[in-house]
């Protein structure tokens, strides 16, 4: 018997729901096999790996597309494998491309190429959130994936045979539910996660600007903003080409730092502004939107990021990651990461399947980002930043081995996080004379906790292997 929908309208609710295969395993099915909320990166990712292996897939969005989404708008190279994945390449290429990051600060600049790697291009987009996320919306569609827009999820019941989540207008029933709605996820906190306020959290402010400099092929990230009486601030600033006369201008900052009270995204924009070089010819008068902002939640701070019938992900889930503030490349891993552990579970292995979605974020995650968070604790005295700073720009090997860190496109089996970051500090050991008490042992407690990481023997060849092959 085939999978038939059963759609029943009444005054305030319409139900889609369920039924049929009476000869299924698990007794009556279904009609979808998974329901997602949220058609961001990370709910749209897992809805296509999930419809390309066959499975019936539904995605609640509150948006229409195309939709803004605050953001940079930066794909690095690690997006872009995921895009490719997806079969978007050749949309892609119709985007602005860049190669790499020029790093400006204490008047020095250094352009850094994306690294050689096997698994990644050395390249990256920049493309508006309203065309990213509506072309892999439209692909998770092309895959056999029902996108329903404009539907706002309000709540959800997990029981044990299936979920029903719930809108004001519409009710949906699936074998699992897949949390996708973003860094201030309310389902998540209905669901009973919860961030672990000892961890960081990250703050971010974008604007668009008309500028002469939008065509070049470089993102620009600057490590020196100061305040009026030119002390350095903690934050960091970006000017990311959008190719079409246009520049993403940006500022992040670490929200939970002791040291970082009192600054906030809004003025830190403006000082930014003030100091980005006047070539980009950036003025409130080529402001083309008010600025907007947003939270990045990082590092895996969110727990629990699974239940029996149902995960989080991307955002969500804090998966950015806390040496950069990317999350984007995260919310598509961590879609796939879950289609292919929903897709075990589909086929046989059953709810237990769905404890292995954390394990494996944490296999492949966790000692990078305690290692990010470390360094981001470390770097976040805006002396030991300037010091870390200084001297990086004067060596474009280091700053290039830096990149490849922080934007995790090591080579695998080459050198971990923790070694790398290890032999990093070795080699600012070097420098400690610049370095009062306080970072001195900050320098060596974090020393002390990549040592301890480093021990941890990563199994994250296997992870890759399962994001890469197996829900494909
Ligand atoms: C200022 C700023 C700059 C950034 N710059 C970059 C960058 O340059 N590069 C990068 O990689 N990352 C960047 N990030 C981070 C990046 O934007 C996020 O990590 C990414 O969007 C996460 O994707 P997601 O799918 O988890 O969540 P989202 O992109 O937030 O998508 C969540 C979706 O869920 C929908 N939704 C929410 N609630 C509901 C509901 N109840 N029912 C139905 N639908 C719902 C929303 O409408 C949305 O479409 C930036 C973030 C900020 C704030």
């Amino acid at each position: 018997m085939e999978p038939r929908a059963t759609q029943i309208s009444n005054p305030s609710t319409m139900v889609i729901a369920m039924e049929i295969s009476p000869n299924s395993k698990e007794g009556p099915r279904l009609l979808y096999d998974v329901a997602i909320v949220g058609a961001g990166p990370a709910g749209a990712s897992c809805a296509y790996w999930l419809a390309q292996a066959g499975f019936n897939v539904i995605v609640l969005e509150k948006k229409h597309f195309p939709r803004d989404k605050t953001c940079g708008d930066g794909l690095t190279p690690r997006s872009v494998r995921q895009l490719e994945d997806m079969g978007l390449s050749e949309k892609l290429s119709r985007h602005h491309r860049y190669w790499g990051l020029r790093s400006v600060a204490f008047g020095r600049e250094l352009e850094l190429s994306w690294p050689d790697h096997p698994s990644f291009p050395r390249y990256g987009y920049v493309i508006r959130r309203a065309e990213l996320d509506k072309m892999v919306a439209d692909r998770a569609r092309e895959a056999g994936a029902t996108i329903l827009e404009g539907i706002e999820v309000v709540s959800a019941t997990i029981g044990e045979q299936s979920c029903e989540i719930n809108s004001h207008t519409l009710s949906v029933q699936a074998r699992y539910l897949v949390v996708a709605d973003g860094a201030n996820s309310r389902l998540g906190r209905y669901l009973g996660a919860r961030r672990d306020r000892s961890k960081p959290m990250g703050m971010a402010m974008r604007g668009y600007y008309l500028s002469p400099r939008s065509r070049e092929q470089w993102i620009e990230s600057h490590l020196d903003i100061r305040d009026n009486s030119g002390k350095i601030v903690p934050g960091y600033g970006w000017i990311f080409p959008m190719g079409d006369g246009v520049v993403n201008v940006g500022v992040g900052l670490l929200s939970t730092n002791k040291r970082w009270k009192g600054t906030n995204t809004s003025e830190l924009m403006s000082l930014f502004l003030r100091q980005v070089p006047s070539s980009f010819e950036l003025d409130n008068s080529k402001a083309i939107s008010p600025p907007s902002g947003g939270r990045l939640p990082m590092g895996l701070s969110i727990l629990p990021r699974a239940g029996k019938r149902h995960v989080l992900i991307g955002d969500a889930a804090s998966t950015i990651n806390p040496f950069n503030g990317e999350g984007i490349a995260y919310a598509y891993e961590s879609g796939r990461l879950a289609a292919s552990v929903i897709a075990e579970a589909l086929s046989g292995e059953g709810d237990t399947a769905l404890g292995t979605y954390d394990i494996l974020l944490e296999e492949y995650y966790s000692s990078y980002y305690r290692t990010g968070q470390s360094f981001m604790e470390l770097a976040s005295n805006p002396m030991v930043m300037s010091t870390l700073v200084r001297i990086g720009m004067r060596s474009p090997t280091l700053m290039s081995w830096v990149l490849s860190i922080m934007a995790n496109l090591m080579k695998d089996d080459l050198v971990r996080p923790e070694t790398a970051l290890l032999e990093i500090a070795a080699s600012l050991a070097n420098a400690r004379q610049y370095l009062a008490p306080r970072a001195r042992s900050l320098q060596v407690s974090v020393l002390a906790r990549s040592a301890t990481a480093a021990t941890v023997i990563s199994k994250s060849s296997s992870v890759w292997a399962k994001l890469t092959n197996k829900a494909s």
